[in-house]
């Protein structure tokens, strides 16, 4: 069992803190108004938990990538929309941490989102596009002042668009580069206009806000990462976004469990001759599904952190590293609704009702939109691609 530094402990449990006394006891009234967690992320704030992936000598809390995702765990478990929120945000700020070596820009924006404790949005799915991160319509036009470039993106899901501070964005390198030659680039509040061009009023992670808009923008040309996209990709983004969601599904799922369990112990203290009740074994099952899913999830994260102590980080650059972070994805995102359905047939109507302690339907709904984000299909057409030339898997 690995050791926690001193830093990483403080800020877990921070973290813990912040989702046992704010984000769980507000989880139901963001899910039924569908409301951004302004408390969380106020007490999040106050914790200067949203500069922990950004190092020390920025100003960041430089708290080390798996704690972060740890923290993601925590929070899935008293409230999947601010969880989401969280890791969201982290997988801009570890993404841009990790490739802003060299930019002077990238480097004192990291100080101000530190310094402001900023909150950076994903602008990534487009209007003809939808979840294929690989390729991009809306393109950077360079200013004919040389100072300036601009871009208009038709971006039909923004999670928490209104409440962020800036965005990250997918573009097209210029007018003429292909849909596959993409750059990403950082907008800061007064650089971007949003036009809301829908509702948000979906089955679950309601929360995270995320209605469509259309974003127009005029930034410097410096404000984008040099690193070519493919490699930030491959090294930093998809492995990042699928370890963090990961674990917030890890998170939700587990205390689905939890309130299984603690339907089932209700249930034997009821006994007259304390024995197991026989929902017990239900539950031992539904301990079966969730071991499975924490495997997974242990195993992703402890693989991406060796891989990225290694100098060169070229382990993340192979085509057997993507089908892995991909397959994490997959599996993780199809096995925790599968755990908080389990933990619903356990509680029977105590789990489906929404006033109950044992409730699991915003569980089982949060979890729901996990297969969705970046559609599994999708990612088994990547993935079967890779399997016909990949030399190990
Ligand atoms: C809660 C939530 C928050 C989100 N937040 C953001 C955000 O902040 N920023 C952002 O950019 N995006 C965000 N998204 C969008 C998300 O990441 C996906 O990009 C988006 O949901 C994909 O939309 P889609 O299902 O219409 O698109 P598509 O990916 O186009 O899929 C449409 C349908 O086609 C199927 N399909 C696609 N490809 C294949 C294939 N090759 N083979 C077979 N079937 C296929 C899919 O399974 C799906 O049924 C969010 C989504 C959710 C649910």
């Amino acid at each position: 069992m690995s050791v926690m530094a001193d830093g990483d402990r403080a800020f877990l449990d921070s973290i813990i803190e912040v989702a046992d006394e704010v984000a769980g006891p507000h989880a139901d009234s963001v899910d039924r108004d569908a409301r951004f967690p302004a408390e969380a992320l106020d007490a999040l704030r106050a914790e200067r938990a949203l500069s922990a992936t950004i190092p020390a000598e920025l100003g960041g809390g430089g708290i080390s990538f798996s704690a972060v995702a740890r923290g993601c765990f925590e929070l899935g478990r008293r409230c999947g929309s601010t969880a989401m929120v969280f890791a969201m945000h982290h997988i801009q700020v570890a993404t841009i941490a990790r490739h802003a070596a060299g930019s002077q820009w990238l480097e004192s924006y990291l100080a101000s989102v530190a310094a402001d404790q900023r909150l950076v949005a994903s602008v990534t799915t487009e209007l003809g596009t939808g979840g294929d991160m690989g390729r991009s319509i809306a393109a950077l036009q360079p200013g004919e002042d040389g100072v300036t470039a601009s871009f208009e993106k038709q971006a039909p899901v923004i999670s928490y668009g209104a409440q962020a501070d800036d965005l990250f964005v997918t573009l097209r390198r210029s007018p003429d580069a292909e849909q596959n030659d993409q750059v990403i680039a950082v907008a800061q509040r007064g650089q971007f206009a949003l036009e809301q061009t829908g509702t948000w009023d979906p089955l679950g992670m309601r929360g995270t806000c995320s209605p469509g808009f259309v974003v127009r923008a005029q930034i410097a040309p410096e404000q984008t990462l040099a690193t070519p996209f493919p490699q930030i990709m491959a090294e930093s983004m998809v492995p990042i976004t699928h370890i963090l969601w990961s674990h917030l599904w890890l998170g939700i799922a587990t205390d689905a469990f939890d309130r299984a369990r603690a339907f089932v112990r209700a249930a034997a203290k009821g006994s007259s001759d304390g024995a197991p009740p026989p929902v017990a074994i239900r539950l031992s099952h539904l301990l079966a599904e969730l071991s499975l899913l924490r495997a997974e999830v242990a195993s992703g994260l402890a693989e991406f952190v060796e891989a990225s102590e290694e100098p060169s980080r070229e382990r993340l650059l192979t085509m057997t590293s993507t089908l892995r972070f991909n397959n994490l994805k997959i599996a993780a995102s199809e096995q925790a609704p599968r755990v908080c359905q389990g933990a619903m047939g356990v509680c029977g109507i105590m789990g489906f009702k929404n006033d109950s302690p044992y409730s699991v339907g915003r569980h089982l709904r949060d979890t729901m939109s996990a297969s969705l984000m970046i559609a599994n299909e999708r990612i088994h057409q990547t993935n079967a691609s890779l399997l016909l030339i990949a030399k190990d898997v």
